[in-house]
Formats: structure tokens, C-alpha cells, sequence
């Protein structure tokens, strides 16, 4: 999927020398210390930067320089990135309506997508009326109803106190199991992607440190700063 990528800044190192290959239909997380490239990664397969180095294939269509409309998937934010003067429904179908969905299938979708998420019943409301975690909620709700098979997440739960991230950590799991869609998962927070992902992809200075099961990083890390990332025993 990410074929030797790499992205600078007038010298600027953000990433480099980025190979990942995501199994459809599997929980990603890039992990690793602030700085260390995640968004980058994400943005780079998002559309939302173009790579001066590699490839980039999606469903093995290569995107490497397609904008980020072409490219079949939803992102959700840290930030929820929600209109504060629109609805929670008129927020959660506003891409559908942009596509030009026939009212109907819009009127569907959003049912379906608030069902899913717990929203039933706050279709009303505005954003500014809702809590953090019901905020995210909608922002997920947004990212779902496109029915996109890829959805990219960055840092979805960092804005939430830690019993709320708890319980929306459940929900986007739950979310991506129902749904079988494949999710990238951007986290500073060891426990949560070590909790949450079937592949992890631990990150260091722009560089790839070890792609492997929560699992394999623990019992195998292939570096000392990978062992003390994860908190393996010496
Ligand atoms: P993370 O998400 O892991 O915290 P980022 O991907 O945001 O890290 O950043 C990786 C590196 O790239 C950092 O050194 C950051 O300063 C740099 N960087 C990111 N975006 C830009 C940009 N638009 N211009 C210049 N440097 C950037
Ligand atoms: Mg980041």
C-alpha cells in the first residue's frame, strides 16, 4: 500500500523510507512519540500531502498522485473538524449531500450511521451542545456514512478525559468489526493502540521501527527503544 515513501520540507525531514502493506479488513496503529511522523503517514495516504518519494496503492489502484476526493476513504480528526453551526445530522450527511445523494438514501444513511454510533435522537442538535465524547461520536457517524472501506483516524480520543476514551475506544473497535472496514489508527499512547490493533507500526524520527502483532513487539522488539516504548521487560 505504501511503497518507499518519503515527505520533506525544505529539508524538513517528515517521513522516509515508509514501506507498509495494510491488511483489508484490519485494525493499523501508528504509534510512536510526538513528532515522530504519524501524521504525516496518514496525511500522505489521506491526499492531504503528496509524496516527493514512492508509491501509494489503494485497492491496488496507485494514488500516489490522485487528490484526496478520488481516493475512497474517510478520515476522522482529533479536532472532529464538526461545523459548529450545522446540526449533528446536517453535519453527519454533508458530504452526501456535496455527492449530490438522492434525499432518501441520504435520510437512510444517517439513520443507519446514528444508529451505529448511539446518536439516535440528537439529530437536532448543534455541536456546541453536545459533550466531547458525543462530538466524536458524530464525527464518526460522518466518517461511517460515506461507506467507505478505509477509514483513517488520527488521534480520535486524545480530546477526551480518560474514562470517556475508555468507553469510545470500545465503540470504534466495535465499529470496525461490525462494519469489517480497514482502519489506520494514528496514537501517541502505547496502551491504546497495544490494546486496539491487530498490526502495530512503531515509529521513530520519520523512520519505521517495527511492524508487528501487539504481540511480536512485546516478546520480540527488534530495538532497545522499541522494548522501552511498548514496556517490555529488559
Ligand atoms: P506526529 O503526528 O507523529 O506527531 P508529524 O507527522 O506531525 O508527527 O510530524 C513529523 C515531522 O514533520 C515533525 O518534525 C514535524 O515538525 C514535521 N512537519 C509536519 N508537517 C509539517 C509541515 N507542514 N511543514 C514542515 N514540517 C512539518
Ligand atoms: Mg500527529
Amino acid at each position: 500500500m505504501l511503497k518507499d515513501i518519503a515527505k520533506r520540507w525544505n529539508g524538513q525531514l517528515g517521513v522516509e523510507g515508509i514501506s507498509l502493506d495494510i491488511p483489508e479488513g484490519s485494525f493499523t496503529a501508528l504509534l510512536g512519540p510526538s513528532g515522530c511522523g504519524k501524521s504525516t503517514t496518514l496525511r500522505l495516504l489521506a491526499g492531504l500531502e503528496l509524496a516527493d518519494e514512492g508509491a501509494i496503492l489503494i485497492d491496488g489502484k496507485d494514488v500516489t498522485t490522485s487528490a484526496a476526493s478520488d481516493r475512497n476513504l474517510s478520515m476522522v480528526f482529533q479536532s472532529y473538524a464538526l461545523f459548529p453551526h450545522l446540526s449533528v445530522a446536517e453535519n453527519v450527511v454533508f458530504g452526501l449531500k456535496v455527492r449530490r445523494v438522492p434525499k432518501q438514501e441520504r435520510q437512510e444513511k444517517l439513520h443507519r450511521a446514528l444508529e451505529i454510533t448511539g446518536l439516535l435522537g440528537y439529530e437536532n442538535r448543534k455541536p456546541g451542545e453536545l459533550s466531547g465524547g458525543q462530538r466524536q461520536r458524530v464525527a464518526l457517524a460522518r466518517a461511517i456514512v460515506a461507506g467507505q472501506r478505509l477509514c483513517l483516524m488520527d488521534e480520535p480520543l486524545s480530546n477526551l478525559d480518560a474514562k470517556l476514551r475508555n468507553s469510545v475506544r470500545k465503540d470504534i473497535k466495535k465499529l470496525q468489526r461490525d462494519l469489517g472496514i480497514t482502519v489506520i489508527y494514528v496514537t501517541h499512547d502505547q496502551t491504546e493502540a497495544m490494546s486496539m490493533a491487530d498490526i502495530v507500526v512503531l515509529m521513530k524520527d520519520g523512520h519505521i521501527q517495527q511492524v508487528g502483532t501487539p504481540n511480536d513487539l512485546y516478546s520480540n522488539p527488534n530495538n532497545t527503544f522499541v522494548a522501552e516504548f511498548v514496556g517490555a521487560p529488559p
